[in-house]
């Protein structure tokens, strides 16, 4: 088969792999526009088990990875000065451009070709020419999607809240989610270690927040400086630091049909998940197997894109359900801070409507009784 792919991300780089892996004989190209050893951003973050998803499917790939992921047992949430540690939720974080150039290897072992800065911009590029198959893996903001919007069904919904994706040197204990009231509004930072001297900090505010605070008119260097500020306690005077970083606001891709004649879409180009899921790396991945599944299992390439789609869609549609939940939750931080610290991490973990008070008592026994105790109207004198 002759499997082109634009986009070298995880999505398009760990299918090119599984291809080639299942027949040497593919001709498989990726086309990545940026060069090997540039990426955006620091570092991703895998919740639940980690990797556990790639183990049956790809043991070696989980056996590279999982030594180079930092994992914590559980999460905190920090509601202005009280941090409300919650057990049972596992995660694993790993840097990005680690995870990358970990596929590029993997990719070029067995066989793919990578063709680095070359930026494809129509179906038309002769290097597209002949191909069996033309994989739109090329990110949130793909074009092969967006040209073809009517063909893919496509529906974008910008919310409303702005986010900006920054790094620390400070190397925080857990995966946090602190949340500062300020003379502006809530302040939310998403903030994990993932890797020894490295930690993500991702801010979150709510667009009427982002107003008062005047970053629309504020400076790179001025922005940071008042996130600091911010945070001060929790960065501990560790800097905040920057790399490309610009203030967006999440686009909720989703798209009624995946494919059209010859050309398929995956990972964020095929929908988006919002990143406190902590999902989207993984579903890219997952994306990846499920099309390499359906090539393998089926007769002919239409009758793949079929069944790609057919047994992909239910189990990607409930965690899309559990990110759109997520990202409403957030854009109510400024009301639902007015909650103790107790009720405000039990909202937080309850949050997708997934997880239900036995599952919480499940994940961490003390939060639910001490929130039992908060509210013996429901839960009656006894607790
Ligand atoms: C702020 C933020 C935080 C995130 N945090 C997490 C997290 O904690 N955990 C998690 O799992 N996920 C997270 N994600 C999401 C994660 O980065 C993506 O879901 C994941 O990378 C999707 O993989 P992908 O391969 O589909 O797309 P991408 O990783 O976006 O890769 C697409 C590739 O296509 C290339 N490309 C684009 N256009 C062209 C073109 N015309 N020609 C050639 N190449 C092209 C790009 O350079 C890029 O390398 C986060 C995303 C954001 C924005």
């Amino acid at each position: 088969m002759k499997l082109r792919i634009i986009g070298g991300g995880p999505a398009g780089l760990y299918f090119a792999a599984l291809m080639k892996r299942e027949n040497p004989a593919h001709d498989v190209v990726v086309f990545e526009r940026g060069p090997r050893d540039a990426t955006w951003g620091f570092g991703v973050v895998f919740s639940d088990r980690a990797l556990e998803f790639l183990r049956a499917d790809d043991e070696p790939m989980y056996q590279l990875l999982t030594p180079l992921m930092e994992t914590w047992p559980n999460l905190t949430i920090v509601h202005n000065d009280t941090p409300v540690p919650i057990t049972g939720n596992g995660f694993a974080a790993i840097g990005r451009l680690e995870l990358l150039s970990r596929l590029y290897a993997h990719a070029e072992s067995l066989g793919v070709r990578i063709e680095f800065d070359s930026e494809l911009t129509s179906l038309d590029d002769p290097a597209l020419a002949g191909a069996d198959l033309i994989v739109g893996a090329n990110g949130a903001f793909s074009w092969v999607r967006n040209e073809h919007e009517t063909e893919f069904g496509t529906e974008t919904d910008l919310r409303p809240n702005r986010f900006i994706w920054y790094g620390t040197r400070k190397a925080f204990d857990s995966l946090s989610l602190t949340f500062r009231e300020t003379e502006h509004g809530v302040f939310c930072a998403h903030h994990y270690r993932y890797s020894p001297g490295m930690s993500t900090f991702l801010v979150e505010v709510t667009d009427a927040t982002w107003q008062r605070a005047g970053f629309a008119v504020m400076g790179e260097q001025e922005a940071i400086r008042h996130c600091e500020q911010v945070f001060a306690r929790d960065l501990g005077g560790a800097p905040i630091l920057s790399n490309k970083s610009y203030w967006r606001q999440f686009p909720a891709v989703t798209n009624r049909q995946w494919s059209f004649g010859k050309v398929v879409l995956m990972g964020d180009a095929l929908r988006t998940a919002h990143f406190s899921i902590g999902s989207g790396t993984r579903l890219a991945m997952e994306d990846a197997i499920a099309l390499w599944k359906a090539l393998r299992d089926a007769g002919s390439v239409p009758e793949a894109l079929a069944l790609y789609r057919e047994r992909r869609l239910p189990p990607m549609k409930k965690i899309l359900d559990a990110a759109s939940a997520s990202i409403r939750w957030y854009e109510r931080m400024d009301e639902l801070i007015k909650l103790s610290p107790i009720d405000f991490a039990y909202s937080y973990m309850a949050r997708t409507g997934r997880v239900d008070h036995e599952e919480v008592a499940r994940r961490d026994p003390k939060l639910a009784v001490a929130w039992e105790r908060a509210h013996p109207e429901i839960h009656g004198p006894s607790y």
